[in-house]
């Protein structure tokens, strides 16, 4: 335990093969495992818990969850061990009031978590914890809730949200696994040229960014995890960007952390 600010971390998970690949990609992730600071509690927004309400785990011991089809054993059985906190949970919600609904014990950490945090604490001692993404609220709101959450860092509690900032599977080039596609690349850039310059307006109303802005987002619940850091994100804080890489044409990698 400590009283350090923890970092907020926007993470591109990509596919789920990530899990137990070891690419340019994980082994990023394996470097932030060495140094970030060990937290008093993880939380997780993945772009996998898309429902209609706020929810917040509620369990002693989080379930891996595999929510996805079609990918080898090795990963449909995964087990990534991990424990929860009730009493953390309870102290989120009496952080954030009214913005969550529902303590829920019927989820755990799905792919979008443990796909990443196997690798950044492969084997955690600390309490992580999951909440949803709304799915009938505003980008607006999203930021805000965010905001909110920027509380957490000063409690111990690391915040860490996980999607893709481009992420269109309709359009997946399976000859192009490390490559991006041109209107791929270019919203990405627009998005980090706004990250860099904290001029986070433009990218809450995300549809307006480029042309072919709709095509990056088609859908958007791997985009929204971005919002929660950058409304998470201190004035202070440095934001650095990694994992600026892209997979499969219309997959963007590319990652955040804010920190003091
Ligand atoms: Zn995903």
């Amino acid at each position: 335990m400590n009283n350090l600010k923890m970092p907020a971390l926007f993470i591109g998970h990509g596919s789920p093969m990530n899990a137990i690949e070891n690419n340019e990609i994980t082994r990023e992730w394996q470097k932030l495992g060495e140094l970030l600071p060990t937290p008093r509690a993880i939380l997780v927004i993945s772009a996998h818990w898309y429902i209609t309400d706020t929810a917040l785990t509620y369990q002693d011991n989080n379930q891996t969850i595999h929510d996805f089809y079609g990918f080898p054993e090795e990963l449909a059985t995964y087990s990534y061990p991990s424990i929860s906190s009730k009493s953390i949970a309870a102290e989120i919600k009496d952080i954030l009031g009214s913005g969550i609904d529902l303590l829920s014990d019927k989820w755990g950490l799905d792919h979008g978590a443990w796909s990443v945090l196997t690798h950044i604490y492969s084997k955690p001692t600390m309490p992580i914890l999951q909440l949803s993404i709304n799915i009938q609220k505003t980008p607006q709101w999203h930021f805000e809730l965010g905001q909110k959450l920027a509380k957490l860092r000063e409690q111990g509690i690391m915040l860490i949200a996980s999607g893709n900032i481009v992420h269109n599977l309709s359009l997946l080039s399976w000859h192009k696994p490390n490559l991006g596609n041109d209107w791929a690349i270019e919203f990405d850039n627009k998005v980090i040229e706004l990250i860099q310059a904290r001029n986070f307006e433009p990218l809450i109303n995300y549809q307006q960014l480029t042309a072919s802005a709709l095509m990056a987002v088609p859908t958007p619940e791997h985009y929204l995890p971005l919002l929660y850091i950058l409304g998470a994100s201190s004035i202070s804080d440095k934001l650095t960007i990694f994992n600026q890489k892209y997979n499969y044409g219309s997959l963007s990698m590319t990652s955040i952390i804010s920190n003091e």
